[in-house]
């Protein structure tokens, strides 16, 4: 994977815009910092970025902050927390979050122009600003717009320790003493899970499954969770079933860690006993291939969530040309504006109308899915993340000036 690899699919303009961004930053190096190399989205950007950043010649290294499972089990609880599930955390929880923070504080190289921290695991590190002076950004991609008001209280001191702070959405971010920037998440169009696919691939991936072409298909992948409303994809699905011939896919995995999902599997399964039509898979993790043919063999992507955080799926789906049909929560309505690259939903009537009404009118799901294909162009591609995070670092360097490229 290279950048110029990028210009067939965004121009030559925008990659050698990165170019000389990234020019102006040469010399400086980005400290990357978060809890996990491998799984989540956080994981999965910054795989594909790092290489990238360095490619174009922004020295930028990514270490993994370390912890017990006591520690890691806090800050599962200060995540839930900040997205305004009501939870217990002690006094000696904090003191031990702290503590955690401070090991590693003093065992990892903060040294580098720029020290950008994600989330709230090694949010603390930022105590050792004033003695190594370097810029500090944290980056959170959580939706703090209601979090757990005594906890936000706590972190907020040391979130204005640093020099900005970056959330994914105005609607995500709280009031702050410092800069605030917000930049969306993305999908790389070159990964397994997004790049173009052969017609044999995706024929191939429906065979493993066994499931024919011979009826419109209108899936939703997600993990099997109820906010995500399984359930309620059914209810739609069952409306439409009624009048217009169709078949569903559910597909997701479930984790052995989240119990959850296994009851919620189940209880799909036991809704769809009977119809042929409705295709229930759990996936393998990762499932890139298949997520990525599924998504290009269905006529109509759905994203029921109950609540989301950005909604990746939804890029996905929209980069591939899909009309999707998604609930008007979180990120989702950043992405689709009603009736132009897409359609947003609010009950499972809504959902099955909007089914049915693309169903009938192909002109329209094509329109739909051009503007979405033309939107995820524009503003969900890892190379636009890329250009952000580079303004980003640049501004911290020009504070209320304009820079010029
Ligand atoms: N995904 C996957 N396998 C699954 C379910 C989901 O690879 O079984 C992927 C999906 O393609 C997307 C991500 O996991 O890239 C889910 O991100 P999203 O923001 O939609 O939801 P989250 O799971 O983070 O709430």
């Amino acid at each position: 994977m290279s950048i110029n690899e990028y210009a067939p699919i965004i121009g030559k303009g925008p990659v050698e815009e990165l170019k000389i961004l990234a020019e102006k930053l040469s010399g400086k190096i980005i400290k990357i910092i978060n809890s996990t190399q491998m799984g989540g989205g956080v994981a999965e950007i910054l795989n594909r970025m790092v290489p990238l950043l360095n490619e174009l010649g922004v020295l930028t290294k990514w270490e993994v902050i370390s912890g017990n499972a006591d520690f890691f089990v806090i800050t599962k609880k200060i995540h839930n927390a900040l997205h305004g599930t009501p939870v217990t955390i002690t006094d000696d929880e904090i003191d031990l979050f702290l503590q955690n923070n401070k090991i590693n504080a003093e065992t990892m190289d903060l040294s580098g122009d720029i020290v950008f921290i994600h989330d709230p695991q090694p949010l603390a590190l930022v105590e050792k600003k004033k003695e190594i002076g370097n810029k500090w950004t944290w980056r959170c991609h959580i939706d703090t717009h209601a979090p757990d008001w005594k906890l936000w209280g706590f972190l907020r001191k040391y979130v204005e320790m640093y020099d900005a702070a970056v959330f994914s959405s105005p609607s995500f971010a709280q009031t702050l003493s410092i800069n605030k920037f917000l930049i969306t998440p993305s999908i790389d169009p070159l990964s397994l899970k997004n790049q173009e696919l052969s017609k044999k691939t995706i024929d191939s991936v429906l065979k493993k499954f066994d499931i024919k072409k011979n009826k419109p298909i209108i899936t939703q992948i997600s993990r099997f969770d109820r906010l995500k409303d399984p359930i309620g994809v059914i209810e739609a699905y069952n409306l439409v079933k009624h009048s217009v011939d169709c078949q569903l896919i559910l597909a997701g995995g479930t984790a052995i860690d989240d119990p959850e999902s296994i009851e919620v599997l189940s209880e799909v399964r036991e809704r769809v006993v009977g119809d042929p039509d409705i295709h229930v898979l759990e996936l393998e993790t990762p499932a890139d291939i298949e997520v990525n043919a599924l998504q290009r063999a269905s006529t109509i992507i759905l994203q029921k969530s109950i609540r989301e955080g950005f909604g990746l799926t939804v890029s996905e789906a929209m980069w591939k040309g899909k009309p999707v049909i998604a609930s008007a929560v979180g990120g989702i309505t950043l992405q689709i504006t009603h009736d132009y690259n897409g359609l947003l939903t609010r009950t499972v009537e809504g959902t099955a109308y909007a089914i049915k009404e693309l169903l009938c009118n192909k002109g329209y799901a094509k329109r739909l899915g051009k503007n979405a294909k033309e939107f995820a162009k524009q503003n969900l591609l890892i190379t636009r993340h890329i250009r952000d995070y580079l303004l980003l670092f640049l501004s911290l360097y020009h504070p209320e000036e304009i820079v010029h490229l």
